[in-house]
């Protein structure tokens, strides 16, 4: 059997970050200093090559151009490498990995995210069992050698999720990141447990990779009381495309009939009105309450199970790909690669 290869993509978070000595806050470093720390990776028994972002960033900063460099990054090195670790600041990161899903169209090889809550060169650090348990899994075949995750996936403390179905919802915990609506794609423990149906099909057409993201999006989060005169002014900017609406529970919205005529007045104008609920889990269901039947009466989407941050990436890769609007509602509706469970 041929020594795997794994390709590491860096490009910042905490997991490579040292404390400024002057102001003790955390700042990243590069890939050099994080190889350091991490011995262990001499031992696996898995090729390694490394690429990283020229200045690593905290993920905060991570703009949708460096979506497009880390799929550019991935394309051009797809043939050379059996599969791929992204290290990422974790405070972004299901974006970027939402964003990934979309941007690498018929993706067959692994492209796993880890990153870490502490540095990797403090003491209790989760950052070493994230990575190493990453690149094996980045490695991993099945019984026909193939990969055993052909798509792009977030590892974090213990478990493998689905990347376009992940939030993060601890600012300290190591386990930072849940899979609300989609089952976990594998456990590590002693052994790495995967869920082999959970993980997408692989694919036999070549690796598309989209270089165009068009960040012409908003997201409107309800809350009581939100006045309508507001988010008709933000709705009126003369560029914006597309609006994720953060509703109620299963997609509901206050009735109030000055925000239902800015939202109308927005989808006359052709800004397509996306719906997600605010909730953790669960789906929106358009007419199911009062409460949204006007929503699905004027147009609005209704995003299913998506998270926000699937729904936000989805809609700016897809303008990147087109700008007609009956498109860009239909690519809206149909999964594109595990990001939505149809009805
Ligand atoms: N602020 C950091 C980042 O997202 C947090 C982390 O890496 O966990 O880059």
């Amino acid at each position: 059997m041929s020594q795997r290869s794994v390709l590491i993509i860096y490009t910042g978070g905490t997991i490579g970050m040292l404390a400024d000595p002057r102001t003790g806050a955390l700042r990243p470093m590069d890939l050099a200093h994080l190889e350091e720390q991490v011995p262990e990776l001499d031992r696996m028994n898995v090729r390694l090559g490394s690429e990283s972002f020229e200045t690593p960033i905290d993920s905060s900063d991570m703009r949708p151009a460096d979506w497009v460099r880390i799929a550019k990054i991935i394309g051009t090195n797809y043939d050379a490498y059996d599969g791929f670790v992204v290290l990422h600041g974790s405070d972004t990161m299901a974006y970027t990995a939402s964003a990934l899903s979309y941007l690498l169209e018929g993706l067959n090889k692994p492209v796993i995210l880890t990153g870490s809550q502490l540095p990797i060169g403090t003491i209790r650090t989760d950052a070493k069992e994230n990575l190493i348990t990453a690149i094996e899994i980045a490695a991993a075949k099945d019984e026909q050698g193939r990969a055993m995750v052909p798509e792009v996936a977030v590892y974090f403390e213990y478990r493998l999720m689905r990347g376009n179905r992940t939030v993060k919802v601890h600012a300290e915990r190591f386990e930072a990141f849940r899979s609300p609506n989609y089952p976990t794609l594998a456990e590590a423990g002693v052994h790495i447990r995967y869920d082999r149906p959970a993980i997408l099909p692989h694919r036999s057409g070549p690796l598309v990779v989209h270089d165009k993201v068009d960040d012409a999006v908003a997201v409107i989060r309800m809350f009581p009381g939100i006045r309508g005169a507001w988010v008709g002014h933000a709705l009126t900017q003369p560029d914006l495309r597309m609006v994720v609406l953060t509703t109620f529970g299963s997609g509901n919205a206050p009735t109030d009939p000055d925000l239902l005529d800015a939202l109308r007045e927005a989808r006359q104008k052709g800004v397509i009105l996306l719906n997600v609920t605010q909730c953790i889990g669960g789906r929106v269901e358009q007419g199911r309450y009062a409460t949204s039947r006007a929503l699905a009466e004027m147009g609005v989407v209704p995003c299913g199970d998506m998270t926000v941050e699937a729904t936000l990436t989805k809609a700016m890769c897809l303008l990147g790909r087109t700008r007609d609007p009956l498109e860009l509602e239909r690519g809206m509706r149909e999964a594109l690669c595990g990001e939505v469970t149809a009805l």
